[in-house]
């Protein structure tokens, strides 16, 4: 943590509910913390010890938050799948990630955690939720990632996905993880308050009544529950098959949903499940880029942000770029739609910034992220855009759908600390951790090709 620190020769974006673009403002910031953010020549007189640092009229504005991503899929870039390729999410699932998570030892989850921070840090995603699944070194897998955290200097909500698929045992084992880490949550400040929990499930159609049971029992009050849902058809199917109930119902029916509990993808749901989900105020996050890549279809967020379900925008594993989901957000509804109209950028900003914050600082109750304000974290940006037309609140979603690009990032800080300045990582050592990585790739790999079916 530094002394402080002013920021000056700024452009800054708030992302206050009533967002601002302010120009000749510089920010103080004091610890973890940003103290006062106002004119220039004023903050210098009132704050004449701070260290001065000239951002060279860059845009400085809060970090990106994710809201759903898996950091265990990290070894799957560039890797084959053997036999012919899948053709259903079923097959995507089954032929890819179950063998790939069951290939996971406690060095590749490390490891798969460490390149996604490093790909956060470069391309300004500061506070990321993750869903992970490592079977074969399951116990302890949370702590792990958390000391990968810890030392990237991010922020991170952990869970551990439960499922039935490795018997039993495996469920069991999955589920005193979540415990386990959610208590350590609430006895120590982990990664100095930078690391939070929640409870993961796989999905409905991988979990068995008797576990959904022992799940809600067992979670501790106030923790909601991280899971898939009605990702492709498929899951609509097999809870029909098993229940006779459409899955958010059937989750409902087990007492799953709530505001603590994140629904991802929700691309196949009808309009009661849609109501339970507003009615419960439980999250749904979108992913449009995963769900054209399992090609599952597209979910009508659109429908369910007029319901008035709170919706966010998570990356599901792809990069942590989060201005390319943005730009994916806004393009798939208007081709899926026909129609021009659908998803305006203000929408992609209402889940990606005022959602993705509203959900994270429940996590963080003690921080406010997401916005760049005085009291709120210093997590922010350094962004070297020069627009050529004029940048107004009114029309900036338009001017990061179109003219931002996380390569036009060139320092990230996060709780007051520069985590990466002028496109140099201080908090990790990107080519030992990238040589290390290639190194085990090709052992997991193989690994991954034995649990194949
Ligand atoms: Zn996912």
């Amino acid at each position: 943590m530094n002394s402080g620190l002013l920021i000056t020769h700024a452009r800054l974006i708030t992302w206050e509910e009533s967002n601002r673009i302010l120009d000749g403002c510089a920010i103080a910031i004091m610890g973890d913390r940003i103290e006062a953010v106002g004119p220039q020549a004023e903050l210098a007189e009132r704050y004449p010890s701070l260290e001065k640092y000239d951002a060279g009229n860059q845009i400085v504005m809060p970090g990106n938050l994710c809201a759903h991503t898996h950091f265990y899929g990290a070894f799957g870039r560039g890797m084959a799948i053997p036999g012919p390729a899948p053709a259903t999410f079923l097959q995507i699932l089954q032929k890819l990630w179950w063998p790939l998570d069951l290939a996971l030892d406690e060095e590749a989850v490390f490891l798969s955690a460490q390149v996604c921070l490093i790909d956060a840090i470069r391309h300004g995603t500061t506070t990321l939720i993750d869903h992970h699944a490592s079977p074969n070194a399951l116990s302890g897998s949370l702590d792990t990632i958390a000391a990968a955290v810890d030392t990237a200097g991010l922020r991170a909500v952990l869970c551990y996905e439960v499922t039935d698929r490795n018997g039993n045992a495996g469920a069991m084992q999955g589920i005193q993880e979540n415990l386990r880490f959610i208590e350590r949550t609430k006895r120590e400040r982990v990664a100095g308050g930078r690391v939070a929990a929640t409870f993961g499930l796989h999905a409905s159609l991988t979990l068995s009544e008797k576990t959904l049971q022992v799940c809600k029992e067992a979670a501790p009050d106030g923790i909601g529950f991280h899971v898939h849902v009605a990702e492709s058809l498929a899951d609509q199917t097999a809870s029909l098959i098993k229940t006779g109930e459409r899955v958010v119902v059937r989750l409902h029916r087990h007492g799953l949903l709530g505001p603590d509990s994140i629904f991802v993808h929700a691309v196949h749901v009808d309009d009661h499940e849609i109501a339970l989900l507003a009615n419960s105020n439980t999250w749904v996050t979108h992913q449009p880029r995963s769900n054209m890549n399992n090609a599952v279809g597209i979910g009508d967020v659109e429908a369910m942000l007029r319901a008035g379900v709170h919706v966010c925008l998570g990356n599901d594993g792809f990069s942590n770029a989060m201005w390319e989901e943005w730009k994916s957000a806004y393009l798939v509804h208007k081709a899926w739609q026909h129609d021009p109209r659908r998803m305006p950028a203000t929408e992609v900003a209402r889940m990606a910034i005022y959602h993705n914050a509203a959900l994270v600082n429940r996590f963080f109750p003690d921080t406010s992220l997401g916005v760049l304000k005085a009291g709120a974290s210093a997590d922010l940006i350094f962004v070297d855009y020069h627009p050529y037309t004029p940048m107004v609140p009114e029309n900036l979603p338009w001017h990061i759908v179109f003219g931002f690009h996380e390569s036009l990032i060139t320092s990230t800080m996060v709780a007051g600390k520069f985590l990466m300045k002028n496109h140099q990582l201080l908090t990790m050592d990107e080519d030992a951790i990238t040589a290390r990585a290639r190194q085990v790739a090709p052992q997991i790999w193989e690994r991954y090709r034995s649990f194949v079916p």
